[in-house]
């Protein structure tokens, strides 16, 4: 196999530092973030990866199929790959961070994380989405206790239960299609009146004798005390109540971006997306954005990827001072 550059095997990953001025900070370390932190690295930028975690929304997904060089991997291994690459060149890496936030300042940047602030000269938010919260009694109270937003995570743990799916795109399918394996038995409730994910998803689905599809409802609450008991159904048609008795509810009800990082700086639209330019320029000069948190409309592992290589590299020039 052609070998087409050396890759540097000495340096390593090494401790974020509030004192120094950063080139650039990378905010999120989904496939739009670590893919940036490659390309600024390469640049010889000197990179800090702020993040809560690493992999992003790929390590919930259960297997992946539309990613260029593997005819399939799990997002698990898929995130692991990801991580070891960033890995041989030299960033700071600062994960498992709480809620931290954009400041601009009259010649940089802040990202104000608690007590700490770090400084950069430019910024690159790659912060993507995170799950919809339903919004019903018992949701916040009984999460972790049978409610949960991951299937890919907690499916196994529902070995021969009836679970609950709140939801009807293709999160909610790829849901069902990771627990048919396990529940013994399957409720799928949506809103509409009808499902909307794909038609391989749902073959899968009306194959499966475990699957009960429960339209043009919604869940008004999670009942339980110590953990999930039962859900309360209504039908939006008929105003027909339906009690229902379960061990769990997977909320996949979609997503939302995580752009308060970058909130009162940076134009966004209605659903609180960051607008960036074809180069990921967002509204201000030195601040850059990638992936699912931007107003780009494809939402997908591979443009998140191509979307972070563009911002590190608009980043680079931008620091050049080349407009
Ligand atoms: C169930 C499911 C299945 C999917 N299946 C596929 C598929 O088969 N193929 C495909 O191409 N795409 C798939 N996708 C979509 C794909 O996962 C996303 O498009 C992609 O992960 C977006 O990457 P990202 O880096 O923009 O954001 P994310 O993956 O969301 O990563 C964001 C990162 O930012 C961090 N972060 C968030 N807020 C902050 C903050 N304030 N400060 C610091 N860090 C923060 C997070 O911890 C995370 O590390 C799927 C998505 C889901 C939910």
């Amino acid at each position: 196999m052609d070998i087409f550059f050396e890759v540097p095997k000495d340096v390593k990953i090494t401790s974020p530092s509030t004192d120094k001025l950063y080139d650039v900070i990378i905010a999120g370390s989904g496939p739009a973030g670590m893919t940036a932190s490659v390309y600024c690295s390469r640049k010889k930028l000197d990179t800090l990866l702020i993040t809560k975690d690493v992999g992003g929304q790929v390590v919930w997904t259960s297997g992946i199929e539309n990613y260029m060089g593997y005819q399939y991997i799990t997002g698990r291994d898929l995130s692991e790959k990801f991580y070891q690459q960033i890995e041989q060149f030299p960033i700071s890496l600062l994960k498992d961070v709480g809620p931290c936030h954009l400041e601009k300042l009259e010649n940089k940047f802040a990202v104000n994380c608690g007590e700490k602030k770090y400084y950069s000269k430019s910024v690159i938010v790659a912060t993507g989405k995170r799950n919809r919260e339903l919004g019903v009694n018992g949701e916040k109270e009984l999460l972790g206790r049978g409610v949960t937003y991951c299937s890919v995570c907690d499916a196994p743990l529902f070995k021969d239960k009836i679970v609950a799916i709140i939801g009807g795109g293709n999160s909610a399918l790829t849901a069902a299609i990771d627990l048919i394996s396990y529940a013994s038995k399957i409720f799928i409730i949506n809103i509409l009146d009808n499902l909307q994910g794909d038609e391989v998803f749902l073959d899968k689905i009306k194959n499966s004798n475990k699957a009960e599809i429960i339209l043009s409802s919604e869940v008004s609450k999670i009942k339980g005390t110590e953990k999930v008991e039962g859900i309360t159904v209504k039908n939006r048609k008929t105003s027909q109540i339906r009690e229902i008795e379960l061990d769990g509810v997977f909320i996949e009800v979609g997503l939302m971006p995580n752009s308060e990082f970058a909130n009162n700086l940076l134009n966004m639209n209605d659903q609180k997306e960051i607008v960036v330019d074809c180069n990921c320029k967002t509204s201000i000069d030195g601040i850059f954005a990638c992936g699912d948190v931007t107003a780009v409309l494809d939402k997908q592992i591979i443009i998140a990827c191509g979307e972070g290589a563009k911002a590190a590299l608009s980043a680079y020039r931008y620091l050049l001072g080349i407009k």
